[in-house]
């Protein structure tokens, strides 16, 4: 077995900005045309995040407590300072935002350690079991579903364990083209480590450049690239995790018959289960070629309508993605272009990656299909314009809360059939609880022959009380949802924010087995306490 080092191993270099999403150095105001176009849709107010250091932090973990933690991972890895247990206070969700812009810092741990392996994090469960302090394993920080907000009550504090030192490619298997990595490496760290070897995962979520690959498995994550290299769960072929009951080790064969898939429990069980020490993932090889198209549709069901075609021929790309009337209008797939001149109808972006002779015989097959169902070819200047924007979308919602604009995104998936019910039940859900100045813009997001994610994002003008706006708003869309058929997420995952919907979605039976394995795991409830299980 090889290590291979990371090139990011520095534990700070890699630190999000505390009240906003991504790196500190590109957040910055809005673009000029994105600022005239909600000030006159929405208005505009100063609505400014308060300074870091008046954040009101929980009180440190006692001192005896960290002393024994210290013994555990030596005491340069027990932190209990302001700014490390500010950066590790929640997730990124808008309501997240609005907490921490207004000083509330009533979720952040007591303390942050870091294990170097899987021994300590088994010593640190024990440890977590006999002295009733709650574990929260921190991969990346991107949660918007609440998962990093553990329940304190009762318990003797509440630790961040975090995962930043699990940063290495553990072993590659060039003939069965698995790997295993580390859960704490971020994407951009796992991708430069795989592309050394000519490898890649693919999987390329819009939160890729801090979300780390314990965090993808443990939330059933889905990239931008799903068409083509699948959800982050269809690529995961083994998984290591400690948990209060000992080492739990899945995945010894490419497929087998072996009972209930226990992967499924551990994918999507958001650190209320164990901790996740080791992935062994499906990789493929680095695309030599890497080729985005737009196509111009005249109304979100042809162009919908279309991808269903292509998603039951078998003739996916690699990335299909499709936006809605005012979706395209704004511009937002292509964010540095919000609020420029649009074209008008519904951009649908097309993305191909491989072999130059597989892209080409794709590309046409796909090509040739579209251009007969009424798309009209936009060539690539659209498709490269959305792949150069791909990861800068987020930081728009943090200038807008800045000026006073409530934004937030939400997804949910259903069959086919029943997409447009869903699509405008969502729709009419925001409206009614916001308001009609309410923008709602929606792409779908990732495709099955089956059915079809799709993901909304929602501008509006924010209220004296931000806060209980949005989450008013939150519970009608996903009443919406999944009083109308649809799943309350297809990728965010569940955390605290989406346990009432999940207990619908899946019944009191459902519930109850969701429960009865946390109770002999987890008996004493130190993982992740009012995560996941309602
Ligand atoms: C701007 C933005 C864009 C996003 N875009 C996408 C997208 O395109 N696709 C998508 O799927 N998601 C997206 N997300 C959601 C988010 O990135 C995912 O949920 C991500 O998979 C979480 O990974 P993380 O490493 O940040 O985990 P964290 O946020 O650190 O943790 C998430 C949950 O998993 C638990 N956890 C983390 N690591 C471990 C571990 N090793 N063992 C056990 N439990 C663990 C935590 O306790 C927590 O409950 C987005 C989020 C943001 C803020």
């Amino acid at each position: 077995m090889t290590t291979h080092p990371s090139p990011i191993s520095d534990p700070t270099a890699a630190e999000m900005h505390w009240s906003r999403w991504g790196d500190p150095a590109e957040a910055g105001p809005l673009a000029e045309s994105a600022f005239a176009l909600v000030d006159t849709f929405i208005g505009t107010r100063e609505t400014p995040a308060v300074a870091p250091a008046d954040v009101r932090l929980t009180e440190p973990l006692a001192a005896d407590l960290v002393a024994e933690l210290a013994e555990i991972v030596g005491a340069a890895h027990v932190l209990t300072d302001h700014e490390t247990r500010l950066h590790r206070t929640r997730g990124k969700s808008t309501p997240d935002m609005l907490k921490i812009r207004s000083g509330d810092g009533s979720d952040s741990p007591d303390a942050v350690v870091r294990p170097a392996n899987h021994d300590e994090v088994v010593a640190l469960i024990d440890w977590a079991v006999r002295r009733h302090v709650a574990l929260v394993p921190f991969g990346g920080g991107t949660s918007v579903v609440g998962g990093l907000a553990a329940r304190r009550d009762g318990f003797a504090g509440v630790v961040s364990l975090d995962l930043l030192r699990f940063d290495k490619l553990v072993e590659v298997d060039r003939d069965s083209m698995t790997v295993v990595l580390e859960p704490g490496l971020r994407g951009p760290a796992a991708e430069a480590l795989l592309a050394a070897e000519g490898l890649t995962l693919g999987h390329f979520p819009q939160s890729f450049q801090y979300a780390s690959i314990g965090g993808f498995a443990v939330t059933r994550s889905s990239g931008q690239s799903s068409a083509g290299y699948g959800r982050f769960d269809s690529l995961v072929v083994g998984l290591k995790v400690a948990t209060p009951q000992g080492t739990l080790e899945l995945g010894n064969s490419p497929a087998n018959a072996a009972g209930p898939d226990l992967r499924e429990l551990v994918m999507g069980s958001e650190g209320a289960f164990g901790v996740v020490t080791a992935v062994r993932v499906r990789v493929r090889p680095l695309p030599e070629v890497r080729t985005y198209e737009g196509w111009r549709w005249p109304s979100f069901a042809e162009g919908a309508a279309a991808m269903r075609t292509l998603a039951q021929a078998g003739m996916l790309p690699t990335v299909l993605r499709l936006s809605d009337e005012n979706e395209t209008a704004i511009n937002l797939a292509k964010p540095s272009e919000v609020g420029g001149e649009s074209a008008g109808g519904c951009l649908m972006i097309t993305g191909y990656e491989g072999t130059p002779a597989a892209v080409e015989a794709k590309k046409a097959a796909v090509t040739a299909l579209l251009a007969g169902l009424g798309g009209e070819n936009q060539g690539p200047d659209s498709g490269q314009a959305w792949a150069d924007g791909r990861f800068h979308g987020p930081y728009l919602r943090d200038s807008l809360l800045d000026v006073g604009v409530l934004v937030e995104t939400m997804e949910t998936v259903t069959f086919w059939s029943n997409l447009d019910h869903v699509y405008t039940a969502v729709k009419d859900a925001l409206v009614a609880s916001l308001g009609a100045e309410t923008l709602v813009l929606c792409h779908i997001s990732h495709v099955y022959e089956t059915g079809a994610s799709l993901y909304f994002t929602v501008a509006t003008k924010a209220s004296e009380e931000p806060l209980p706006q949005w989450l008013a708003a939150k519970a009608a869309a996903s009443d919406a949802m999944v009083h109308n058929g649809a799943s309350i997420t297809h990728h965010h995952a569940v955390g605290q924010d989406h346990k009432p919907w999940l207990a619908e979605e899946i019944g009191p039976v459902g519930v109850e087995m969701l429960r009865a394995v946390k109770e002999r795991i987890d008996p004493t409830g130190v993982l992740n306490p009012g995560v996941l299980i309602p």
